[in-house]
């Protein structure tokens, strides 16, 4: 009787003639996340990973891999051989676990059986186990309708045994949908956006601009924990951090004060766009939410929007800052992002920001800047790292 933890893929299993692709990169995450832990075999066997293990690192085993996008349900089982002995004992072995959990007075078995050379059909087997639990274990019945708990059998060439589903992210293993640069601000938004990009598969990296010294150090710590908390689900994340204050100094100079953000907004674009282009980025992700301030009515996105070529990712657009701050603090970069540091962007900050900016005043506005010059200058001191 062995242990192995089982990884459904759902998503993943309708990717007919790419699966092995999906399956093979979600593999290197889980060989990745579990690096360090004394685990056995990582292995495919129809439609699911499984990972053995043994009995003592079960639950560190499932908290590490239930940050990995591609998997949609996890479950602790025992692995036997088709011996009908065996596969008795480990039911056994299941029901008599689930027996002590209060809440539960019923169940139902139910068989899966892909190997169809095993001699007993699935509705016949199940009933036999069945009533190998129900002579065997005191104070559980069955309910065929609306059982507490269902003692599943799935046969293939092992035969896996399990109860629990314990749910997982789902979405796609990252990497296996190219790359994008995320603008992450230190706000709740742009963490978000860039999980949820993740989740489908996306590779991210991080862009961050800041205006120090006039933004402090600690400001610059926050953004570099946020990326951190993502790169918990995503693997190393490359974080390249710009300074942005001589950009900002030149447009309060020389532009109308109501277009402070929406000018620096098309140059945090631009310059996140030519870093994504030398780094073979393909898609920018943000943050904006339709409607939530200024710099995001519907006028604005597109304002900022024509100052790049490349697609703008915005997963939250249709979401209510409520709901966004509900999956803030399911990732756990909530806490994070409500710390009181200083932003770039409030750095002078329009008493009263234009709402519905013209592309053709805000283009007016830019031809009393060197738009190119200061760009590379920016990008001369830009900072990379990784964090991990
Ligand atoms: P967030 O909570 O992500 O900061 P927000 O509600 O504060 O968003 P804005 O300040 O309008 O909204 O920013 C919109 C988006 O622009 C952000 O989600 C982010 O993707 C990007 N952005 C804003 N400021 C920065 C910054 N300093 N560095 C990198 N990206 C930024
Ligand atoms: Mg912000």
């Amino acid at each position: 009787m062995d242990r192995v933890i089982s990884l459904s893929v759902g998503e993943i299993a309708l990717k007919g003639k790419n699966r092995s692709f999906f399956e093979n990169k979600l593999i290197s995450h889980v060989k990745r996340v579990l690096q360090g832990l004394s685990i056995g075999k990582v292995y495919k066997e129809q439609g699911k990973i499984y990972v053995e293990v043994g009995e003592d690192s079960i639950n560190e085993v499932i908290n590490r891999v239930k940050k990995i996008f591609g998997i949609y349900y996890i479950s602790p089982c025992i692995r036997v051989s088709k011996n009908i002995g065996d596969i008795k004992a480990a039911v056994l072995k299941i029901a008599e676990n689930i027996k002590y959990k209060d809440e539960v007075k019923t169940f139902k078995v139910k068989t899966n059986r892909s190997d169809k050379k095993f001699p007993i059909k699935s509705p016949e087997f199940s009933r036999e186990m069945g009533a190998v639990i129900l002579k065997n274990i005191e104070g559980l019945s069955v309910d065929v309708n609306n059982p507490d708990v269902y003692v599943y059998i799935d046969i293939k060439q092992n035969v896996y045994v399990y109860t629990d589903k314990i749910k997982a992210y789902g979405g796609l293993p990252v990497g296996t949908n190219g790359k994008g640069l995320l603008l992450l601000s230190g706000g709740i938004d742009s963490p978000v956006a860039g999980f949820l990009m993740a989740k489908r598969g996306v590779e991210i990296s991080a862009i961050h601009f800041h205006s120090y010294p006039f933004t402090s150090e600690r400001a610059e710590e926050k953004v570099k924990n946020l990326a951190k908390i993502l790169s918990s689900y995503t693997g190393k994340i490359r974080m390249y951090s710009v300074n942005i204050i001589d950009i900002q100094k030149e447009i309060n100079t020389k532009c109308p004060e109501d277009e402070m953000t929406i000018l620096s907004r098309r140059f945090m674009m631009r310059i996140a766009e030519r870093v994504a282009r030398e780094n073979d980025i393909d898609v920018l992700i943000t943050g904006e939410s339709l409607g939530q301030v200024a710099s995001q009515t519907v006028e604005s996105i597109s304002v900022t929007n024509a100052s790049v070529n490349m697609p703008i990712l915005r997963p939250l657009v249709g979401m209510d800052k409520v709901h966004i701050i509900d999956i803030a603090k399911d990732i756990d970069t909530y806490e994070t992002s409500i710390l009181p540091y200083d932003d770039c962007c409030t750095l002078f900050l329009p008493k009263h920001p234009v709402t519905r900016p013209k592309l053709k005043y805000i283009e007016r506005s830019e031809e009393n800047l060197d738009v190119e010059g200061l760009i590379e200058k920016a990008l001369e001191t830009m900072e990379i790292y990784d964090v991990e």
